[in-house]
């Protein structure tokens, strides 16, 4: 059934909203879909538009979670095995650590290496 498939990644609570707001039944299966839903579903996919209302429950809040695959990072240096050059520290790389200051550690650790790997340091 297409809700309970979700792809590209996308968490499945979110993916069950794109597809209500697809007009897709809950009980739709892949095959059975016409090309207007086809056609919401990427569009729901592609430019859907979200108003924050707030932030979520308390303690919840504190990191996000996803980004840049680990394996696709050099550690010694935070430079990416992908392309030359290019260096990723902090939230944008796919580390959620428990609060208590391990975000920031993360950070400011990964900031200092990559600083030193850029000016040649390391
Ligand atoms: C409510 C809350 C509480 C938290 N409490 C804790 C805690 O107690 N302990 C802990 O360890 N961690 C905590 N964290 C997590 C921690 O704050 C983050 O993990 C950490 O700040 C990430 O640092 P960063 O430099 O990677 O990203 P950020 O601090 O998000 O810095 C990114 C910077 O880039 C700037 N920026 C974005 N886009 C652009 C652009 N296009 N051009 C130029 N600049 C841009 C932003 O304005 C921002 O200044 C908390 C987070 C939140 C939201």
């Amino acid at each position: 059934m297409v809700v309970n498939t979700p792809n590209f990644g996308i968490p499945k609570r979110l993916w069950k909203e794109l597809v209500i707001y697809s007009q897709i039944d809950n009980k739709s299966v892949w095959a059975e879909l016409n090309k207007n839903q086809l056609n919401l579903l990427s569009t729901q996919l592609t430019s859907s538009i979200f108003k924050v209302n707030g932030k979520s429950t308390f303690k919840e809040e504190f990191v996000t979670a996803g980004g840049i695959d680990l394996k696709e990072i050099n550690f010694k240096t935070f430079e990416s095995k992908i392309h030359n050059n290019l260096f990723f520290a902090g939230e944008i790389l796919n580390i959620d650590a428990i609060t208590g200051g391990y975000n920031f550690q993360n950070a400011w650790t990964g900031g200092y290496v990559a600083s030193k790997s850029i000016s040649g340091i390391v």
